[in-house]
């Protein structure tokens, strides 16, 4: 559980459920690596834990939308929302929620300026998608570190390619492989 000052105070289990250590105080959000150690302080393990990755904006922001299926309020239609919806301060910096590669920078139908990066966390690839941007400033192939500003947050009717967008908002996804059609609920990766 995160505490109010943002620590977490959770203690590490091994997969037989034995406690390694509990003290990983040291970790807040913008350190997304847990340490552990033996008594002696040895380390045997590091890992980029999965509940730890960073937030992509560090100003305040409204959830309007989660990932999940919901109903069009004109066509009735049953459509996945494949992402999160975060309206921060217009033009906020967008951070990569961890470090990676960019495999995608540019428009797209409906998302406007976008950027999709590949991760490796634990060993298992996963894909962060980031829509609705006024502004990119990362290329396609360029290595990011954790908490690297991006782009801008955008998509409000006066910014360039907005997409299809009510406001300015980030469309926020994770995805099992490169491209739409495999996204997962963010929430299983972040805090927010
Ligand atoms: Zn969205």
């Amino acid at each position: 559980m995160l505490e109010e000052d943002g620590t977490e105070n959770e203690a590490l289990k091994d997969e037989n459920q034995d406690v390694l250590t509990s003290d990983i105080s040291h970790l807040n959000s913008q350190q997304d690596i847990s340490v552990i150690t033996d008594e002696n302080g040895k380390v045997l393990l590091t890992r980029l834990e999965e509940k730890y990755l960073i937030l992509p904006m560090t100003c305040e922001y409204k959830i309007t939308s989660e990932y999940g299926k919901r109903t069009h309020p004109i066509t009735g239609e049953e459509k996945l929302h494949a992402g999160i919806d975060l309206v921060g301060e217009h033009h906020t910096e967008i951070l990569t929620i961890a470090e990676g590669t960019v495999t995608y920078a540019g428009e797209q139908n409906g998302y406007g300026n976008c950027i999709e990066i590949k991760h490796n966390v634990n060993g298992k690839t996963i894909y962060s998608f980031y829509a609705h941007l006024s502004k990119i400033e990362v290329r396609v192939g360029e290595k990011v570190e954790a908490g690297d500003i991006i782009g801008l947050e955008g998509g409000a009717k006066t910014d360039p390619n907005p997409g299809t967008s009510t406001g300015h908002h980030l469309h926020f996804e994770i995805r099992t492989a490169s491209g739409s059609g495999h996204s997962i609920d963010p929430r299983k990766y972040i805090d927010f």
